[in-house]
């Protein structure tokens, strides 16, 4: 029987082949600027203190199933934390949550809700460039998916006018994935000024915007801060939206697959239907989500001393790569590398769009072993004070 002869072979996703053909070179030069996975100044995974210390609180539990829409703490918790605890819509319970699977579990379920809700017949607009899976993601659920510009590769900077005209002429309900901060992979993030008047336009063309929220408090080391956005189309607009927040890069909890998707509607009724679509979702494809992350991200919430420590190892992490932006950038002046490289260090988060060539990219990786998207697109994580002077020569020679 031919049961497999019409399966296509896809191609490797592109970023974890990079992952393994980088743990796959012995060479001890090595550098990996591919995936965005936080790592210490010695190059290592971080187990963050915090997360440390909610482990050991956690060790009692149980191995029962939890509810289908999650824990209910890590729900109610991570939705004040996100939203900001006084927030009017959660008072007046226009909150839909469910706990999902990391960020892109999220994204998912918010993007199967909104399939229901609003048919295929609205598009979803999704930021050029953009993470590499937010097409995949709305594609494979039905979604036509419109890319828009973001970012322009010239100036290194922001196209608000590309931004704003895109928002002017999408039909009303259409969906647009904002990156909540540190925008993957431009490192570009409107201004606050910018970000009331994309609310003003969202909320006068009647579009439905949807955050992405990967990267909260490890953009600035302040969450409430990285969170300007969000809170602004929400609590200060009124707007309705989703918001997928995920805690693998802001707690380092990559594995655990933690992540919350929030809807705030325009009634309770209205959000008690959403929440349990969410239910009936998560039903027919996991029945219900894992614990063991949920568990730790709710230690870390509900404890004053543990917040306050979790504030701190975001202030660590911001703050390295805050530092491993200006190493870099000094290394390169140094060194008189060809090109402007100013961005590097006006760039936000993890991520920074180098530009260079796919053939300098290329040669970065068969000459010197450095690991980076063929966008050129380079984990700020990945540098340490040990490597970057031999990334920044590596770099200044290829681009020489
Ligand atoms: N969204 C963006 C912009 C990301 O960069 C990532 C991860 O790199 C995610 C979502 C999803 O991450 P996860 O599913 O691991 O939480």
């Amino acid at each position: 029987q031919d049961f497999f002869t019409q399966v296509p072979r896809i191609p490797p996703d592109a970023i974890f082949d990079l992952t393994k053909k980088f743990l796959g070179d012995p060479d001890p030069r090595k550098v990996n600027l591919g995936q965005g996975t936080y790592k210490d100044e010695n190059g290592a995974p971080w187990i963050l203190p915090v997360v440390k210390a909610a482990k050991d609180k956690t060790q009692d539990a149980n191995h029962e199933y939890l509810p289908i829409l999650g824990l209910a703490t890590f729900r109610k918790l991570a939705t004040e934390l996100v939203l900001g605890k006084d927030a009017s819509a959660i008072a007046l319970q226009r909150v839909a949550s469910s706990q999902a699977l990391s960020g892109t579990g999220a994204l998912h379920l918010a993007g199967e809700m909104l399939f229901r809700a609003l048919g295929g017949e609205a598009p979803v607009y999704i930021t050029k460039p953009t993470w590499s899976n937010h097409r995949q993601v709305f594609a494979t659920i039905g979604f036509e998916v419109h890319d828009f510009k973001w970012y322009d590769d010239n100036t290194g900077q922001i196209d608000f006018e590309s931004i704003t005209n895109t928002l002017r002429n999408a039909p009303p309900r259409s969906i647009f994935v904002f990156h909540a901060s540190a925008h993957n992979p431009s490192g570009c993030d409107p201004s606050e000024e910018q970000w009331r008047s994309i609310a003003r336009i969202v909320q006068e063309r009647g579009l439905f915007p949807l955050f992405d929220a990967a990267y909260l408090g490890i953009t600035s080391g302040d969450y409430d801060r990285d969170a300007f956005a969000i809170r602004h189309f929400i609590n200060e607009c009124g707007l309705q939206a989703a918001v997928c927040s995920s805690f693998a890069k802001n707690m380092g909890l990559y594995g655990e697959r933690i992540g919350l998707v929030t809807f705030v509607t325009q009634s309770s009724d209205e959000a008690m239907a959403v929440e349990s679509t969410l239910e009936q979702i998560t039903r027919g494809e996991i029945s219900n989500p894992p614990a063991f992350g949920a568990r730790i991200v709710s230690a870390v919430l509900e404890d004053e001393s543990l917040r306050a420590e979790w504030a701190r190892n975001l202030s660590t992490m911001s703050t390295r790569i805050a530092d491993m932006r200006k190493d870099l950038f000094n290394a390169l002046i140094k060194l008189h590398a060809p090109g402007d490289w100013r961005r590097v260090v006006e760039q936000r988060g993890m991520f920074c769009i180098l530009g260079l060539s796919l053939e300098q990219v290329l040669h970065l990786r068969e000459k010197y072993h450095i690991y980076m998207a063929d966008t050129s697109r380079i984990s700020i994580a990945g540098l340490n004070p040990s490597n970057v002077w031999y990334t920044a020569e590596a770099i200044t020679k290829t681009v020489q």
